[in-house]
């Protein structure tokens, strides 16, 4: 008999999600571990946008995935309002990238795949029309560069808040967590199916013994398997993103702040998005491979911060001098690498491996070879012994979903809990959460500086 039925490592949206779900379930003896704070690692450097993912529909592989983010969109606008709400978009069509018509198929499949998804439907729109829906744009830009524009429509969310939202929905229904505390062990039973594990928090060491341990670790799954002496199956790659958040003050044009979002294109053809956030405007993202080290205390870098100037300089009416940036922030998308021909077979672990894991085969220095924005976006579970799981790379917009995927299969194999309600508002307790505790309804950018 074991002390926990689910260990979880890790509190972003993935660990978190999986509390919540196996909480509804009523599945008892479910803990969380988090090292630092709650979604204080990629879950609160997002984009922060619910969304289907226009530009995979280019890849039909990846056409799934969108109609289940697209499923997950209707249902957290309709589960957390004002946590998560529509937001209209500005597509221009510039010239010399996709044409007009292939934007409007696009648009067409989106629409269709969202069905009755409480959004409406995109349109073309008039010159006039643009300049109505986003006035911060450099109207010189718009005419000379673009044959027009198309107005669609998605959501935006506010990521920290939702992490800890369903963690208190959990533990209204029976999970608990803990924050400031790391797993840094983790060693199968010897005589019944199971781990011992090792929990280091600021009171000390203490030990657990629990059925399975759900690894929600992101960035981190890699490292924390090597570090318990377990070597992974699957590789990742580490994708840093950055995105600037600037103060309303830096928008030149009177601008109303349910203005529409945009894509805007940079000097590299490159699309990035700015968007109207939490009373600001927050424009992102880039892309570049993470060299070996923990992506912990993840700044942007020069260049990147350069990058987006450029495109804001580009394409806004915007003052771009500090005093106009509010804040800037990166996070590092996990990329499972997936390869059929040359599947990553378990090593035998080297010790300089668990000094620097970041720098061992099991996460990919360079992206040579690889079309980063052609890699799925899919979730991948990988079970690397038995009853040890992993949740790599996914989306924010599907957590909820891939969260009850993997809650049902983990109750199947301990033989308890019933069905997932976190699809119902009656899970989300969110009226009586935010009278007994507003707090965690502001979105905090002090979690981002660790
Ligand atoms: C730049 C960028 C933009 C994105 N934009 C979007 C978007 O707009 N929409 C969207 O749907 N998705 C987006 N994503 C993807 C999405 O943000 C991620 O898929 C998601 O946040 C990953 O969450 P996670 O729970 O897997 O990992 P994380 O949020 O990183 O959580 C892992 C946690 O594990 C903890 N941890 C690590 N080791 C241990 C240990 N030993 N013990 C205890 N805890 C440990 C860490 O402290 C961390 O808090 C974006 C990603 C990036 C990088």
């Amino acid at each position: 008999m074991t002390d926990l039925e689910v260990l979880i490592v890790g509190g972003g949206c993935h660990g978190v999600g999986l509390l919540h779900d196996l909480a509804s379930r009523r599945v008892d003896g479910v803990h969380l571990v988090e090292e630092k704070t709650l979604s204080s690692g990629t879950s609160s450097r997002s984009t922060k946008l619910v969304h289907g993912g226009l530009r995979y529909l280019e890849h039909l592989s990846q056409w799934p995935l969108v109609r289940e983010a697209l499923n997950e969109r209707a249902l957290l606008l309709r589960l957390l309002k004002g946590l998560v709400q529509p937001l209209p978009f500005v597509l221009p069509v510039f010239k010399g990238d996709r044409p007009a018509w292939m934007l409007r198929a696009g648009l067409f499949v989106y629409d269709s795949m969202a069905g009755d998804g409480g959004l409406p439907r995109s349109r073309k729109l008039t010159g006039d029309e643009i300049f109505d829906a986003a006035p911060y744009l450099k109207r010189e830009r718009i005419n000379e560069q673009t044959t027009g524009a198309f107005l669609y429509y998605d959501a935006q969310m506010l990521d920290d808040v939702i992490v800890r939202v369903a963690a208190e929905a959990a533990k209204k229904l029976g999970g608990t967590y803990e924050e400031n505390a790391s797993v840094v062990e983790v060693t199968p039973l010897q005589n019944e199916q199971g781990f011992k594990v090792k929990i280091k928090s600021l009171s000390g060491v203490r030990e657990l013994t629990t059925r399975t341990v759900v690894n929600a670790s992101g960035a981190w799954n890699n490292s924390n398997l090597l570090r318990w002496g377990i070597s992974p199956k699957i590789r990742c790659l580490l994708n840093q993103g950055s995105h600037i958040i600037f103060k309303t003050s830096a928008i030149t044009e009177a601008t109303p702040k349910d203005s529409a979002a945009c894509l805007l294109q940079n000097k590299d053809g490159r699309v990035v998005f700015f968007i109207p956030w939490n009373g600001q405007w927050l424009l992102g993202t880039t892309e570049s491979v993470l060299p070996a080290h923990s992506p912990r205390g993840l700044k942007p870098t020069a260049e990147e911060i350069n990058y987006l100037i450029d495109a804001a300089e580009l394409n806004l009416n915007i003052k771009t001098t500090p005093e106009h940036l509010a804040e800037t922030f990166a996070g590092v998308r996990t990329m499972p690498i997936i390869d059929k021909h040359q599947p990553f077979k378990s090593q035998e672990l080297k010790s300089e491996w668990i000094d620097n894991p970041f720098a061992s085969p099991a996460y990919l220095q360079s992206s040579e070879g690889l079309n980063i924005s052609a890699l799925s976006r899919e979730t991948v579970i990988d079970e690397a012994m038995p009853g040890l799981f992993s949740i790599y790379g996914g989306k924010y917009t599907t957590y909820r979903a891939e969260c009850e995927k993997l809650a049902a299969s983990l109750c199947r194999r301990l033989g308890r809990g019933g069905q997932s309600t976190t699809c119902t508002a009656d899970a989300w307790f969110i009226q009586e959460i935010l009278q007994q505790m507003p707090e965690i309804f502001v979105s905090s950018a002090s979690t981002r500086s660790i």
